[in-house]
């Protein structure tokens, strides 16, 4: 399923009925720790939309106008963006049909307002949740990141070590240039981690003291898909319980 980018100019004001019946899943965890792949992957087990919003502001940024810009800026510096935007993407999202049995939210929410402001939606309305906490070290993550390589044609993503091209710097699909995001300079990653690590002990903190079901997901050590099962099974059977403490990787 695609994630549409909203069109910010025409955001009312309120936010719109979200009548939402199914769950919420929120898939949490430090960049660069597979949230996009296990997204992908418990989407096509569960059936319902996908809501990345870094995806939505990658989509939004290729306006360019002032938001656009401002977007692109703070994403290649690695900075969040304000937490009214990403919550009126969001709340313009789940309000479309296929949203209604239920949705995938990826890498939101990311602070703590970010989650006040959606738990709140969400319970007054009567939607469960469950959040879904993929742990990975820091180590592997700058690993992973800085290795990535992007296709500017066609967008396809390969890593110089565990995905390589057939030809260093070309694209296998389409022969394009293989470029490194902005934001997977390692620099940057270390930027993005600071403020992951920042930002997510609170909210760790306030997912623990919710009776909402926690999953904590060792990342790295069994295939995406054998960790995605593991998720689907949590969310199917409406466990309560937490698999382990939540806490946020090390350093
Ligand atoms: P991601 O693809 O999830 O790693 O997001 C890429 C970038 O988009 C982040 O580094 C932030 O700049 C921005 N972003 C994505 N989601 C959020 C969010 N929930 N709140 C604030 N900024 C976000």
């Amino acid at each position: 399923m695609v994630t549409t980018a909203p069109d910010f100019d025409k955001i009312s004001p309120h936010m719109p009925e979200w009548n939402g019946n199914g769950k919420a899943v929120m898939l949490f965890g430090p960049p660069g720790s597979g949230k996009g792949t296990q997204a992908k992957l418990v989407q096509e087990c569960l059936h319902v939309p996908h809501i990345s919003t870094g995806d939505m502001l990658r989509a939004r940024m290729q306006t360019s106008d002032e938001l656009g810009e401002t977007i692109r800026r703070l994403l290649d510096q690695g900075e969040l963006v304000t937490d009214d935007l990403v919550n009126q993407m969001v709340a313009e999202r789940v309000v479309q049909p296929d949203c209604l049995d239920g949705f995938l939210l990826d890498g939101y929410p990311r602070t703590l307002s970010q989650a006040d402001w959606v738990c709140g939606q969400l319970e007054a309305r009567g939607t469960g949740w469950v959040v879904i906490h993929l742990l990975v070290d820091y180590n592997e993550i700058i690993a992973r990141l800085a290795g990535r390589r992007h296709c500017a044609g066609c967008g396809a993503v390969y890593h110089i070590v565990f995905r390589p091209p057939q030809v260093e710097g070309v694209c296998d699909s389409c022969r394009g240039a293989l470029r490194v995001r902005e934001d997977d300079r390692e620099s940057v990653i270390r930027r993005r981690l600071d403020a992951y690590a920042a930002q997510s002990k609170p909210l760790l903190e306030y997912f623990a003291g919710q009776s909402a079901p926690f999953l904590e997901v060792d990342g790295v050590g069994a295939t995406p898909a054998a960790i995605a099962t593991q998720i689907c099974e949590f969310i199917r059977a409406g466990q309560q319980k937490y698999m382990s403490m939540p806490q946020v990787a090390g350093n």
